[in-house]
């Protein structure tokens, strides 16, 4: 595994550091509901050197940078928590690229680009989550439109975003896997509506009812009934920057200036644990630059970036969690760093797949146990 950059990745990393100077109290990576409009104009300020389309291909109007330059970018967005890696510019605009039509392209790609255009993921549903396969939210053909029914649940950002990117049943209703369409809908949509979920950071997440919401046919990206290897492949697209060490080298240093600020690394007990917390960072590292070099060769990263989730998210935690042990109720002061990244740590063990499923992935298909589904 090569775990160097090269010159011009390293160069590339300073000119980053260099665009973010302004955004450094901006902290959109955790309070991305509260600062959607500041988080919208660093989108755009970050469209304006092509940055949305860093690594599309320069035919599809990216830059047509290795994966390498994004996992770069995202790292210091982490670091200086100024944003979390934008949907549409990744999930969304890759998987248009591989299966969208010409028409597609020319229509939502632009936008995109220029950061004006933003999506929520609606897979999610009251009775499917890690089991995406029992999706009943039902896409409907009637001449030329599909007509949508269902509810979907926990959608991150749907409050400020412009469009969904939607996970409907097209098959019979037992097709599970099989049966399963993208589709593309408009917030404002007649019959779509959008309730807050609060959540223990103070942010939000969201449900959505579709109550027979009309969506034209051409709004359907890839076949009809094969959603399910292209949202693999759409997943595989972005494993690199999912999971950035940079956030954990933050939370990280955040906890050991609250710690020394508060009298406690005096003590030896407290630096020892603040020093195996930084080794457990850098094994996390370890795991996000072995998803990089897996992608990069070509191979199968799914393994490396479910042990990547684990390192990460249990790392977020650990960190949160040690000041908690410091401090107890002086850890706990309300809008202090040490009780809000441990309000904000407490889901990241469940978003993006809890941490019983990324450990059942490593144990199938890392260790060939119990089959492969
Ligand atoms: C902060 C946050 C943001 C999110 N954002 C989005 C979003 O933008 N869009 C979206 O569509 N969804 C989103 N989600 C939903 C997320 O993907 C699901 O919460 C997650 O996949 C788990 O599904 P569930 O909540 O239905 O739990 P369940 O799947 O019901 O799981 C319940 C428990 O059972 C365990 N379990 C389930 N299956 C297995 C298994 N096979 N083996 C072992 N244990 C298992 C789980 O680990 C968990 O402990 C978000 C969730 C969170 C917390």
């Amino acid at each position: 595994m090569n775990f160097c950059f090269s010159s011009e990745e390293e160069a590339f990393r300073e000119e980053v550091i260099d665009f973010l100077r302004p955004y450094r109290n901006l902290e959109g990576f955790i309070q991305q509901g509260e600062k959607w409009s500041e988080v919208k104009a660093l989108f755009g300020a970050m469209a304006e050197r092509g940055w949305l389309a860093l690594a599309w291909p320069e035919s599809e109007g990216g830059l047509g940078k290795g994966i390498a330059h994004e996992y770069i970018l995202w790292d210091e967005f982490g670091y200086e928590r100024a944003a979390r890696n934008p949907l549409a510019a990744g999930i969304v605009a890759k998987t248009l690229i591989r299966h969208g039509s010409p028409e597609q392209k020319e229509r939502w790609l632009p936008p995109i680009r220029t950061g004006e255009l933003h999506f929520s993921l609606a897979y999610s549903e009251p009775e499917a989550g890690s089991d995406l396969g029992s999706v009943r939210t039902r896409a409907t053909r009637e001449g030329d439109d599909y007509v949508i029914r269902g509810e979907k649940c926990w959608q991150s950002y749907a409050q400020d975003m412009d469009c969904f990117w939607l996970l409907a049943r097209t098959g019979e209703p037992d097709s599970r896997s099989r049966g399963l369409s993208l589709l593309i809908v408009d917030k404002d949509s007649e019959g779509l509506q959008v309730e807050s979920l609060p959540t223990l950071d103070g942010d939000q997440l969201n449900a959505v009812v579709f109550d027979d919401v009309r969506v034209p046919a051409n709004r359907r990206v890839g076949p009809e009934n094969q959603a399910w290897s292209i949202m693999g492949e759409a997943l595989a697209d972005e494993r690199h920057i999912q999971f950035p060490a940079g956030r954990l080298r933050r939370d990280l240093e955040d906890i050991c200036t609250w710690a020394e600020a508060q009298g406690f690394t005096r003590e030896a007990s407290v630096r020892v644990r603040l020093g195996a917390l930084a080794t457990d960072i850098r094994e996390a590292e370890m795991h996000s630059l072995s998803v990089l070099d897996a992608m990069n060769q070509g191979r199968d990263a799914s393994v490396a970036a479910a042990a990547n989730k684990i390192a990460h998210t249990l790392a977020c935690q650990a960190i949160a969690r040690a000041a908690m042990d410091f401090g107890g109720e002086r850890a706990l002061v309300e809008g202090d760093r040490p009780e809000l990244l441990w309000r904000l740590s407490l889901w990241e063990t469940i978003g993006g797949g809890t941490t019983e499923v990324m450990r059942s992935i490593v144990a199938r298909q890392g260790l060939g146990l119990g089959g492969t589904r």
